[in-house]
């Protein structure tokens, strides 16, 4: 199985997408193909077998052209703004020959035959890409806007209008390349987020010649550095290697997905995150490739490049999740086929009725539902893209519909409303053991958990010296606690409800202790071994900064419901949901039941629907129940977490306000267009049919209108 991806040109209306599916699906091997009319490319699944040169034949034989697509973000911009410029250049030609027919034909000097000829060879040269394609169409047994369009013009031609018709084929020439002008534009607005990855990278290699690499006729030698093994080259930022190192100065884009090993820099991550404010970056910690160095030098481990970066998943997964049809888009799709032979109808009709062929043409002209079609796309298209500047994926446009519909917000109180990375705040012995011998069997018990409380221990045990040996056996118990060997002792760490299934049994002053601590909000375990309790530690997490703020800015945007969900002691999470201003808690629920949990708050009733918002670790089966699963703070880990719908690159809880408020402007507009495509299309066929509208006026005002939703569609890139 491979992917292949493949530019598509001469696509006039997304009428024209299924087209071309369907000329790629028909070849053997072929598994998927799916168009996206805006970007103007197909993706293609298919067996091995299958050659790229087979599937941009099939693609011309349905009357459209078809390239490679360099991989080379800057390549291919440069490919694209080519192709247009030429193809604007011929419209352009068409378009003077056209004119100076017309002219010429009314300058009595110069014969009739020959401001015809110029007339009717731009006619030919206009009409004949929608005649093709308006052919290929009817062998394939479909109605669309191509043969709307490609009946007017003949029907014009075969009245002697040939300025008429020859005007007409070249407005919707006009027009679609308006259309995929403006597309375009917005595309690269919004950072086509690629070509935010730097074009050369500062590498350091081991030289290849040491002593006289500096006399080296390379001019992309700068100069050796102090380690004298080691130059600094400048390369395509393609060509580095993981492994390599990377040399990035104040002012520098980082060219790679990476590690720092060395300096220290603040580091604007807002291309990857979303976030404002920039990261301090030191030693140690990890870089993302597209983000800015803005001062300090970093000597930076290359571990992730080309394909593989979090930029480059990010637009793979901004680019499949614009494929991605929301509902209502499935829905216009079949009545946009159905429109198409109602319209022919209805030209037929005005035509028998008034013998006027010119309106008859006029109605077919504006009839084609081009408008109405493209309202949907274009809008999710903006949105996700605004959405992912902002470090919000959205994988889909049905996922944006969900979210505008949301009435309940569930949230993960570990990792999500909390940092999730806890201290010890307090230790309790209820035996004679010392402070340190407590923490020591905990930590033991605890090695292999990578749960937050047995990081905090762990973290405690290193502060205080610790070496803390691995268990003889091991069992994580999720949700609940850990039980493990020391040679022949059993350790038991965890939750005071957990305990009396474990056979140990809490004294009254043991009960009373944690009891204090719940109410403090401080998540508190019980450390025992062989049966006996022997103390407590007690972890204090902390509320992350922007809690508050956002759960706030959710009841404003009127989510009716807002729930934590959290298999902590209920009195911890009723002080921390107190705190926050959270109305109700769902605690003590074990990791497997909290899918059923967002299922009974589903069944709930009313319309909308219910996101749960995790730290996506352990929350994944919630996620995936959900009607949206918000994942927090996935940039660098994996970035296309599976379970969730939503993937908010940085951990800040601010972005699901925002992808709530983006979601619902991007329903509005959505409606918004519909409903002005549909008033102006049976506005238009009405003045059609009642010789209100010329047939030059109806090209006009039909390539008018899809260039007015496409740029009120555009409005949602500048979304607050
Ligand atoms: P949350 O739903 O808040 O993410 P979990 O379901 O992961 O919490 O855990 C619930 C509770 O179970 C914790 O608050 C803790 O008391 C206990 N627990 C879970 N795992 C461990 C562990 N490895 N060690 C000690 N206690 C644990
Ligand atoms: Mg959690």
């Amino acid at each position: 199985m491979k992917t292949i991806k493949l530019g598509i040109g001469g696509m006039s209306c997304a009428g024209c997408a299924r087209t071309v599916e369907q000329a790629l699906a028909s070849i053997p091997g072929v598994t998927k193909a799916n168009v996206d009319v805006l970007a103007r490319t197909a993706s293609v699944a298919a067996s091995d077998d299958v050659t790229e040169e087979a599937l941009m034949a099939s693609v011309r034989a349905a009357g459209y052209s078809a390239r490679r697509l360099a991989s080379q973000p800057h390549v291919r911009e440069a490919e694209e703004r080519k192709a247009a410029q030429s193809a604007l250049l011929k419209t352009g030609g068409i378009g003077a020959l056209l004119l100076a027919g017309w002219i010429l034909g009314s300058v009595s000097s110069v014969p009739k035959t020959v401001s015809l000829a110029m007339v009717i060879t731009a006619l030919v040269l206009a009409a004949f890409p929608i005649l093709w394609r308006a052919i290929k169409a009817l062998f394939a047994r479909k109605l669309d806007a191509d043969v709307l369009v490609g009946i007017a013009v003949i029907a014009a031609a075969s009245v002697g209008e040939f300025i008429a018709a020859g005007e007409v084929a070249f407005i919707m020439l006009l027009g679609a390349q308006l259309e995929e002008y403006t597309t375009r534009r917005a595309r690269k607005s919004l950072g086509s987020l690629l070509s935010l990855v730097p074009a050369t990278a500062h590498v350091r290699r081991p030289a290849s010649v040491p002593q006289d690499a500096c006399a080296s006729p390379d001019k992309s030698v700068r100069a050796p550095l102090d380690d004298q093994n080691e130059m600094e080259q400048e390369i395509p930022a393609a060509e580095v290697r993981v492994g390599d190192i990377v040399v990035v100065r104040a002012g520098e884009r980082i060219p790679v997905d990476g590690l720092v090993r060395q300096g220290t820099a603040s580091v604007n991550q807002a291309p990857v995150t979303g976030e404002s404010m920039p990261v301090e970056k030191s030693t140690g910690d990890e870089v993302f490739v597209g983000t800015l160095n803005e001062s300090g030098a970093l000597i930076i481990e290359a571990t992730r490049v080309g394909e593989d970066t979090t930029l480059a998943r990010i637009a793979q997964l901004v680019e499949a999740a614009q494929q991605n049809e929301a509902p209502i888009q499935r829905t216009l799709d079949r009545l946009a086929g159905w429109l198409v032979p109602v319209m022919l109808t209805l030209a037929a009709l005005v035509f028998v009725f008034t013998h006027d062929i010119a309106r008859a043409i006029t109605v077919l002209i504006v009839a084609c539902p081009c408008a109405l079609i493209l309202a949907t796309p274009t809008a999710v298209m903006a949105a996700i893209a605004r959405a992912a500047r902002a470090g919000v994926l959205i994988k889909g446009g049905q996922f944006l519909e969900a979210t505008a519909r949301l009435h309940t917000i569930v949230f993960d109180k570990t990792g999500t409303l909390t940092y999730g990375e806890p201290e010890v705040a307090d230790l309790r012995r209820f035996c004679d053991h010392s402070d340190a011998e407590l923490v020591e069997m905990a930590a033991v018990a605890e090695k292999m958990s990578t749960h937050p409380v047995a990081r905090a221990i762990m973290r405690k045990a290193q502060s205080l010296g610790l070496k803390t040996a691995d268990p003889t056996s091991f069992e994580a118990h999720h949700g609940r606690g850990v039980v493990a060997r020391r040679g022949e002792q059993r350790l038991v760490v965890g939750q005071k409800r957990w305990m009396s299934e474990q056979d140990i049994h809490l004294s009254e002053s043991v009960d009373e202790h944690m009891d204090e601590h719940h109410g403090e909000g401080h998540t508190t375990v019980v450390v025992a071994h062989d049966g006996k309790v022997c103390g407590t530690i007690c972890v204090a997490d902390t509320v992350r900064a922007s809690a508050k703020e956002a759960i706030g800015d959710l009841h404003e945007l009127g989510i009716e419901r807002i729930v934590m969900l959290t298999g902590d002691n209920r009195r911890v999470a009723l002080d921390i949901a107190g705190k926050l201003g959270i109305d109700e808690v769902k605690a003590e629920v074990l990791p497997e039941q909290k899918a059923e949990q967002i299922e009974s708050l589903k069944r709930s009733g009313r319309a909308g629907g219910v996101a749960m918002v995790g730290d996506g670790i352990n929350d994944a089966p919630a996620l995936a129940v959900a009607d949206v699963g918000v994942a927090m703070g996935v940039s660098g880990t994996d970035v296309a977490h599976e379970a969730a719908d939503i993937a908010l690159m940085a951990d800040d809880l601010s972005k699901i306000a925002f992808s709530v408020g983006l979601s619902r402007q991007a329903l509005r507009v959505i409606k918004q267009g519909l409903l002005f495509a549909l008033v102006y299309n049976v506005t238009m066929v009405t003045l059609a049919s009642s010789g209100h509208l010329h047939m030059i006026g109806g090209a006009i005002a039909h390539q008018f209108s899809s260039v007015l939703v496409i740029l009120n569609a555009m409005r949602l890139l500048r979304y607050r």
